[in-house]
């Protein structure tokens, strides 16, 4: 049977946190807080075109333990980094110019210079990271990281947004965009920090990146005996920043070339039928923009497809036709990644296919791509024929052995309350 990557408990979690807090810095933190990474079940290379997304947060998640400091100075370490780094808060710059910051303090010192941009007042401080969320695996570790920093020194300066609750976290995960996009500079939309802070168990959040809105759609796998199994492929994916960058340029473009502020214009007027899609394609001349443009509109229908699946099945429970669908639209997803956005690798697809094969009711990559993670539906009782099967294909085919985890819908970024150990 193939092994399936377990998330630490909260106690667990706080407990490495908290040890390495004292390790370094010989004392004890103030607290711990934890964010989650996700996995996204549809609705991929939409959120920056102002659509739409269905992430949920995974049980695998990052802890910090943190102290403020009287002064500017931001002291950090990670399990996942090499030694101590310092940094000084009063000249952190945007990624690019002489002020930048290298490497993984990035994430975390863009948090509180994006709250200064916005005029709240924050410490310095020193902190300890340890995390059992995959790096680099499409999972978003680096959202995880932001948001369990957010969150903490939303605390120790009391700035009081997460206790404002759906608001207050809004503002907390767009102040961590702020963070990735401009000091640790990946231009990503905005999904990764939105389900971070506002993930709810048992509920994927249907995303509105257009006006920030947010509502929870039940996902109760459990109750219909199925598990959301995800592939992390493990394969080397050194082409991703660029490619990135590209495909968000090329969707701007576009949308210019279409006389629109974003492409979910264009996906509202196909889905009211006010246009239609072909005829929109044929005002482009350019075939990689309409290659682009055919996925971001038909993603972000297959997102509220999804949506009407979900909500419509009795109790929750997803069978019958309504799980045919659910596995088409995520096969329908993964063609379009593959094919019109051209997004996905060998790695994934071997996932995809073996995964299909194998039992699943629907599979497709999930996150950036170029390597990462799939996510595949299964049977419960199927899943380790599924890991197995994907396993052996990838030993056949010479690539890394994939790592597997389990996603059950869970909660955003907080506090790591009870059951803490003394350190
Ligand atoms: P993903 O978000 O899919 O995991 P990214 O490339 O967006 O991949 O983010 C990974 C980066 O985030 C790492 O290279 C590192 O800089 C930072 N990071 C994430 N988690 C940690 C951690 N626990 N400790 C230190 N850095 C981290
Ligand atoms: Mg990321």
């Amino acid at each position: 049977m193939t092994d399936v990557l377990p998330a630490w408990t909260a106690a667990e979690g706080a407990h490495r946190a908290q040890e390495l807090f004292a390790a370094t810095f010989g004392d004890r933190p103030a607290g711990v807080w934890a964010a989650p990474g996700r996995v996204n079940l549809i609705g991929e290379h939409t959120d920056y075109n102002d659509g739409l997304c269905l992430p949920l947060a995974l049980p695998h998640c990052t802890f910090v333990a943190l102290s403020p400091r009287p002064d500017r100075t931001a002291v950090l370490v990670s399990a996942q980094g090499s030694g101590t780094r310092t940094v000084d808060l009063d000249t952190v710059g945007r990624a690019g110019t002489t002020h930048e910051v290298a490497g993984w303090p990035a994430y975390v010192a863009g948090v509180a210079w994006a709250m200064v941009e916005e005029g709240l007042d924050v410490p310095g401080f020193q902190i300890a990271v340890d995390s059992c969320v995959p790096f680099g695996a499409g999972l978003s570790s680096s959202a995880a990281i932001e948001c369990a920093t957010a969150v903490a020194l939303d605390d120790v300066a009391s700035l009081g947004l997460l206790q404002a609750d759906d608001p207050g976290r809004a503002r907390l995960g767009a102040l961590c965009v702020r963070a990735e996009n401009e000091i640790a500079g990946a231009p990503t939309g905005g999904m990764d920090q939105a389900i971070a802070m506002r993930g709810k168990p048992g509920h994927a959040l249907l995303l509105d990146v257009a006006d920030g809105s947010a509502r929870h759609v039940p996902l109760d796998l459990d109750a219909s005996g199925l598990s959301l199994l995800v592939i992390d492929t493990r394969a080397p994916h050194q082409l991703v920043d660029g490619q990135y960058a590209r495909r968000r340029e090329v969707c701007e473009a576009a949308a210019h070339a279409l006389g629109v502020p974003s492409l979910r214009v264009v996906s509202d007027a196909v889905a009211d039928g006010g246009e239609d899609l072909a005829s929109v394609l044929a005002r482009l001349h350019d075939d990689e923009q309409r290659r682009r443009v055919r996925h971001v509109v038909t993603e972000i229908a297959r997102v509220r497809e999804l949506v009407e699946v979900l909500e419509s099945a009795p109790g929750g429970v997803l069978e019958g036709d309504r799980l045919a669908e659910a596995g088409r639209l995520l096969d329908a997803s993964h063609t379009s990644l593959a094919s019109d956005y051209e997004v996905s690798c060998p790695e994934l697809d071997l996932a995809v296919e073996t995964a299909r094969s194998a039992g699943a009711h629907g599979a497709r990559m999930t996150g950036g791509g170029f390597g990462g993670s799939a996510i595949a539906l299964v049977d419960s009782a199927s899943m380790d024929t599924v890991a197995d099967a994907v396993a052996a294909a990838f030993a056949n085919r010479g690539f890394t052995p994939p790592a597997f985890l389990l996603a059950t819908a869970s909660a955003g970024a907080g506090p790591v309350t009870g059951n803490l150990e003394e350190t």
